[in-house]
């Protein structure tokens, strides 16, 4: 991007008409940007400055003059200038007498001082009307351009939050912790110096009761994870499932088998298997 400050370049096709004259105090970045940006809306400015020099960093065709000459020239006048140089603004009182003093200003930290800039300001010169603008625009971006700028507004959108996701991921990260949660303690009670502590029944609870809440928590974590993809065909890169995938297949036919055994029709023989039962030898 050419940063020419003479390359005058109207903002709207038309050629813009001619508007008041605007006071900048100060020909720093900011205050040059802001000039050259209200040049090119028709406004004529006029800059305050230590050095009432022209250069060539000026835009083309705006004025340097000592700060009292700059300030009778206008109504409004841009302070474009760090806080801590304010102070010679309290012998311009008089000048300065019932004009607009707009405050750009930003400070280094949060509450740096007491009061703030524009309040700092309105106490230097009673007799203005302080008002505070333009501080949340780069120099930058006023360089830029407007092509630069509305990008940079575009790109500031804000998504309305989703209820449905907040939940999945929500849920996907409460069962993750609390299948870890488990597993740990899993682990720590197959250690021999903990299991021999433990008498069979809480062992039997713990290894096989908590060993299936675990493995149903893991897996839920995991096929929320996967939740719509699982049925999205990108995600078949080369129609191969993905590992979070294939991690699945056995906890599943482990749970479904568990499942169906769990019915009396099923569990009870077993039960009766396990306990010794055996089939009546008349009958084999
Ligand atoms: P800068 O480049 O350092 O310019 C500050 C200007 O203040 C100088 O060029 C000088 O102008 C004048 N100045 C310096 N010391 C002075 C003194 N002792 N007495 C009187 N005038 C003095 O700073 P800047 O980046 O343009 O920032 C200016 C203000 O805009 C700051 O308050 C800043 O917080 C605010 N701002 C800046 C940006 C940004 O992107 N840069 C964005 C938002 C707000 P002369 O030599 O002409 O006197």
């Amino acid at each position: 991007m050419k940063n020419n400050f003479s390359n005058m370049v109207p903002l709207t096709e038309d050629s813009p008409k001619k508007q008041e004259t605007v006071c900048i105090f100060g020909t720093g970045d900011f205050g040059r940007s802001l000039g050259y940006k209200m040049m090119q809306c028709g406004y004529s400015i006029v800059f305050g400055s230590r050095n009432a020099q022209t250069s060539s960093l000026i835009p083309k065709g705006a004025e340097v003059l000592s700060h009292t000459e700059a300030a009778q020239k206008s109504g409004i006048i841009i302070v474009a200038i760090q806080r801590q140089h304010y102070n010679f603004l309290a012998e311009l009182t008089e000048v300065l007498q019932g004009k607009i003093l707009v405050d750009v200003s930003n400070n280094l930290k949060i509450n740096q001082y007491p009061e703030s800039n524009a309040e700092y300001l309105a106490l230097l010169v009673p007799g203005a009307k302080v008002v505070k603008a333009f501080n949340t625009v780069s120099a930058w971006a006023l360089q830029s351009g407007t092509l630069d700028a509305s990008r940079q507004i575009n790109s500031n959108k804000t998504d309305p939050f989703n209820n449905v996701n907040g939940w999945i991921s929500d849920s996907y990260v409460a069962l993750g912790i609390l299948g870890f949660f488990l597993f740990v303690l899993l682990g720590i009670t197959s250690l021999p110096s903990v299991s021999n502590s433990v008498n069979w029944r809480e062992f039997r609870f713990v290894q096989s009761k908590l060993g299936y809440v675990t493995l149903i928590l893991c897996t839920a974590h995991t096929l929320v994870y996967g939740g719509k993809r699982f049925l999205n065909p990108s995600m078949y890169r080369w129609y191969l499932p993905a590992a979070y995938m294939l991690s699945l297949i056995v906890p599943c036919i482990v749970l479904v088998i568990k499942f169906v055994l769990v019915f009396p029709c099923l569990d009870r023989p077993l039960t009766q298997i396990r306990q010794g039962w055996e089939r009546n030898s008349s009958g084999s």
